[in-house]
């Protein structure tokens, strides 16, 4: 379900694996039509719903998906990650009640469904905070920060119209993801963990191996507990803001994920490929890196120039979209063998790519 860059890209993992790929979405001319058939409907369509359910196994890449048509289907065909983790992700609220049940530190929150649950939330929480709808946010939407008492009137005309949660804004250090894939059989192959730098809201530039073994272990030890619990299978990613040695849950995303795409040059099974290997009931592969990984999303124009890119460990990945500002397009890994070097060969990417 989802025929997006992410489905093209699961789709290309799975061409080495001989398995052919079906896509339902309603979109025009998307990404994944480069490597498989797909099926312009919307995803709750009786159509479409029919054509997944003569799938050997359903999965999404996208977490927006009617919820319902996933439960309907899940009774027809195995369906990947458990219909149980998409509704949790899908709102916002019962995230953070399975984080907090979990024990995954979480910011300073509230839920707000009127303006005196703002100006209560504003009370105990203490500004600046960041109001998110609870349902159908992504890269920063339906999002709006309350730095100061005025900026109040504003934020409530932006995002008001709908239930809401308030959450501190995290002064943190450094912004982190941790993923990895379980198996029908329970276990695990995780990744290390990835640090993400984000531009309004959207990913721009992803390293890993990140720094930090004790915040990298605790990060680690919150992803298994999520997976364990929700029964999980196929990749799931969490992401989390760091402040000092400790950590802090954002939000989990049960599907692969943007931070994870460095994966594919950079470590010896990609998210993409455990991902298949999950819902499939494959062994899943090793999940360590090759050196150090960077990754850039090209957002809004492809660079021109990419002959001067074309260097040993740079890998450049066209969606095939059509430009459109603040859309994501392509992106590029780099794989070098010290942190340093890749350092410099980041610089010097973002520099020809005009950052
Ligand atoms: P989200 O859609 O919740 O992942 O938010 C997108 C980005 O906004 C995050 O990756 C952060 O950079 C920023 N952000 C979201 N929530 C908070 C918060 N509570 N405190 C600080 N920054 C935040």
């Amino acid at each position: 379900m989802g025929a997006g860059q992410l489905g093209l890209m699961l789709g290309q993992a799975g061409k080495p694996l001989d398995l052919e790929f079906a896509f339902l979405d309603p979109a025009d001319n998307p990404p994944a039509r480069a490597i498989g058939q797909v099926l312009s409907r919307p995803f709750d369509s009786d159509e479409g719903l029919a054509m997944l359910a003569s799938c050997d196994v359903v999965t999404y890449e996208f977490e927006n998906v009617p919820a319902a048509a996933v439960e309907m289907l899940s009774v027809k065909v195995p369906v990947f990650p458990p219909p149980g983790a998409l509704t949790h992700a899908q709102d916002r609220l019962k995230e953070k009640q399975l984080f907090e049940t979990l024990d995954i530190p979480v910011p300073p929150w509230r839920p707000v469904s009127s303006r005196r649950d703002l100006e209560d939330a504003i009370e105990a929480i203490g500004l600046p905070l960041v109001l998110k709808t609870r349902r159908l946010g992504y890269d920063g939407k339906g999002q709006a920060v309350i730095r100061h008492d005025e900026d109040t009137d504003v934020a409530w005309d932006q995002v008001g119209d709908r239930p809401l949660i308030a959450e501190q804004l995290v002064r943190f250090d450094r912004e982190v993801s941790v993923f990895g894939a379980r198996a029908q059989d329970g276990r695990m192959a995780l990744y290390p963990m990835t640090q993400n730098e984000h531009r309004d809201g959207i990913l721009h530039v992803s390293r890993a191996p990140a720094e930090g073994p004790a915040v990298a272990t605790e990060a680690a030890r919150h992803l298994r507990k999520l997976m364990t619990h929700l029964d999980y299978v196929g990749v799931l990613a969490l992401e989390m803001f760091v402040v000092g040695e400790s950590v802090l849950a954002n939000e989990f995303a049960p599907r692969v994920h943007n931070s994870g795409h460095w994966t594919i040059e950079g470590s010896k099974t990609s998210q993409f490929e455990n991902h298949l290997r999950a819902i499939l009931g494959l062994p899943l592969g090793d999940s360590s890196p090759f050196g150090y990984s960077g990754m850039i999303n090209l957002i809004g124009s492809l660079p021109a120039n990419t002959g001067s890119l074309a260097a040993p460990g740079v890998y450049l990945h066209d969606y095939g979209k059509a430009p459109r500002p603040g859309r994501k397009l392509g992106h590029l890994t780099i794989v070098a063998p010290e942190a340093a070097s890749l350092d410099e060969a980041l610089s010097k990417a973002l520099k020809v790519i005009g950052n």
